[in-house]
């Protein structure tokens, strides 16, 4: 083989070229995708993604920055893959693109320095996202938040930041953050044993749900093992092209919650829970992680699967209330758990669910998508909250934490923080439980 020959041939398999031979180009895909939708452009969709990705792997694109913007303003909600016929592994091909055009990427002195420590000291640490936990809590009670706001210098921060600082749920107290027990034995009879998956984001900003997570797994029959050495789930690092770092992360995990003999290694968040039911994948290539990957992957379930097995949640007699579900993308078109939410809720007393129209649309949240593509992704989340306003609820129950803080935005963006607030369904279940108060759940 000639060395051009050679070169093709290792771009191909970077960027996973042979499942672009799938498409059949049939445009199945494109009314189901949010950014085509929005944006009307045929390098915004699926086919079209599919399509630069070809061309690279045949050596008709040879600059990969060429595919950065269209790649870029994919949500990765995949969406795209439960449409299409053929069965495109379409976030395989993302992945694997996102990763190639990073690792050509010339990123300055500060960028290099700012990925590296994100991704490999920040995100991977609990002790670095407990400290980013704790700072959140004396930001907000030394009154230095209360100073920022009443200033006026949340609005001149930069990529609309200051939006974002309003809609975080409230900080833990360092003491409080101290006690998620490494063991939580179950209420009366055990039926299954599981070991929690904590998050970096979610044990960071979300400490709370992780409490009444184990709460109410134990109040259903399970005994919670909170594992030692877990580590980020590595979605964060997949979706931004940094593959081998998610890699490591994920082997870092199996080797973590391998240690313990347990029925299931539950969480609470969609995207990370997405991330884990295909560490199987990610470590395809690699033979001697294969089978304990796929062992890992077999235990892996969303906490409401878990409390479904386990009979549900007996709701208190409460007040009536209208709810709507927003649908966690990841949650339902990779780890394909749709009923059990909608179970639990219905199961509720004195609840109403109410489905809204294009349940199964991304909010444009995407992890931090959000963030780096403000415009594309207000625009998606406003046609989101379209849909829940025309549901005349007053809960919108989630089940990860960034379609809880993009709920939060489209609530505050449409001046409905008075009537209507946004919750994660565990908080949900633990309030009509009785496990804590509805006045303990701060109104968006
Ligand atoms: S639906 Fe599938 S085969 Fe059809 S264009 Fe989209 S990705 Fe290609
Ligand atoms: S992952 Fe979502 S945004 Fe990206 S191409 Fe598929 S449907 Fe469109």
């Amino acid at each position: 083989m000639k060395p051009e020959e050679q070169q093709l041939a290792a771009l191909r398999s970077e960027l996973n070229y042979d499942k672009t031979n799938k498409c059949v180009q049939c445009g199945y895909c494109l009314p189901a995708c949010p950014t085509y939708l929005t944006m009307g452009v045929e390098t915004h969709s699926p086919r079209g993604r599919i399509n630069l990705v070809k061309m690279a792997g045949e050596g008709k694109i040879k600059d990969l920055s060429v595919l950065e913007e269209p790649l870029d303003l994919c949500l990765g909600c995949r969406a795209c893959e439960t449409v299409c016929p053929t069965g495109v592994e379409y976030g395989a091909i993302l992945e694997s693109a996102r990763a190639a055009i990073t690792r050509r990427k010339t990123f300055t002195v500060p960028q290099k320095a700012m990925r590296n420590l994100l991704f490999k000291k920040v995100f991977p640490s609990r002790k670095a996202m407990n400290l980013i936990g704790n700072a959140m809590w004396v930001y907000e009670k030394s009154g230095v938040q209360k100073l920022a706001r009443k200033s006026g210098l949340m609005k001149k921060l930069p990529a609309h930041l200051g939006e974002f600082e309003k809609i975080p749920p409230p900080a833990v107290a360092p003491a409080q953050r101290a006690s998620l027990p490494a063991f939580t034995p179950a209420k009366g009879e055990r039926k299954y044993t599981v070991a929690m998956f904590v998050g970096c984001v979610m044990d960071a900003m979300f400490r709370r749900i992780n409490q009444l997570s184990v709460q109410l797994l134990a109040e259903v029959g399970c005994d919670v093992i909170v594992v030692e050495n877990q580590t980020c789930c590595g979605a964060l690092h997949a979706h931004t092209g940094e593959l081998d770092e998610s890699k490591n992360l994920a082997k870092k995990n199996i080797l973590a919650f391998a240690r313990n003999d347990v029925d299931f290694i539950v969480n609470n968040a969609g995207g990370c829970g997405a991330m884990m039911v295909e560490y199987d994948h990610l470590l395809a290539d690699e033979p001697e992680w294969a089978e304990r990957a796929e062992q890992f992957v077999k235990k892996t379930k969303d906490i409401s699967q878990v409390l479904v097995l386990c009979g549900g949640i007996q709701g208190e007699k409460r007040s009536a209330e209208r709810v709507t579900y927003q649908r966690s993308c990841h949650m339902t078109n990779v780890q394909k758990v749709t009923e059990e939410p909608v179970s639990l809720l219905k199961n509720l007393s004195n609840v109403d669910l109410i489905e809204m129209n294009n349940a199964n649309m991304c909010c444009g949240s995407a992890g931090i998508y959000n963030i780096v593509n403000y415009d594309a992704s207000m625009e998606i989340l406003d046609h989101k909250m379209k849909d829940v306003k025309e549901t005349e609820t007053t809960t919108i129950v989630t089940t990860n934490p960034g379609c809880l803080l993009q709920m939060k935005l489209g609530i505050e963006r449409e001046k409905m923080g008075d009537r209507v607030r946004a919750v994660h369904l565990i908080e949900y279940l633990a309030e009509r439980s009785g496990m804590i108060n509805a006045a303990d759940q701060s109104l968006s």
